[in-house]
């Protein structure tokens, strides 16, 4: 069984996480989304929103599940004995954040293997704190983000 986790914030779930699910989910067995809940962190949604709209996005996905981590992902993913880390990557920014990100959980447990995954060109602008921003002037985030993540940022932002 080849099993993969895929945390971030989600802070919301944008099309381009959704690109990323689906192409990484057919590569693996089992692809669960972490949705990271970090205490110092200030979030829009609350990780049970953000959980409840993966759901809704997945739900289609039989090898894919919605879970959520507050301690370090390398924790989780010893817990469910998970060694495959997968980050999606827009640009040469990304990947510098990402590498470090990558080195620093290979420090923490050098059995964690980080896949990097490349943004669709479609998908590449996306990026969820500009969304919100554009969702909080009224915006139309429609093209960006799939319709119910659309409707509960039209709700926060009423
Ligand atoms: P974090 O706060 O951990 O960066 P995000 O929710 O912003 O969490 O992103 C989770 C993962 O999805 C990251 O690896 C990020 O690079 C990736 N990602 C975000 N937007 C896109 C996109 N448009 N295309 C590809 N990957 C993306």
């Amino acid at each position: 069984m080849l099993r993969a986790v895929f945390p971030g914030s989600f802070d919301p779930p944008t099309f381009g996480h959704l690109n990323i699910i689906e192409r990484a989910s057919s590569i693996f067995d089992e692809f669960i989304v972490v949705v990271a809940d970090n205490r110092g962190k200030k979030y829009l949604f609350s990780r049970d929103e953000r959980v409840a709209l993966l759901e809704e996005l997945v739900k289609r996905r039989k090898n894919v599940s919605v879970a959520y981590c507050d301690s370090l992902i390398v924790e989780f993913m010893k817990k469910l004995q998970i060694r495959v880390l997968v980050r999606g990557v827009r640009g040469a920014n990304d990947f510098a954040y990402e590498f470090d990100l990558s080195m620093m959980n290979r420090a923490l447990d050098s059995g964690i293997e980080t896949i990097f995954m490349t943004t669709d060109p479609a998908y590449f602008v996306l990026r969820s704190s500009a969304i919100k921003e554009l969702a909080s002037f009224h915006g139309d985030v429609s093209a960006m983000v799939p319709a119910p993540v659309a409707a509960a940022l039209g709700e926060k932002y009423r």
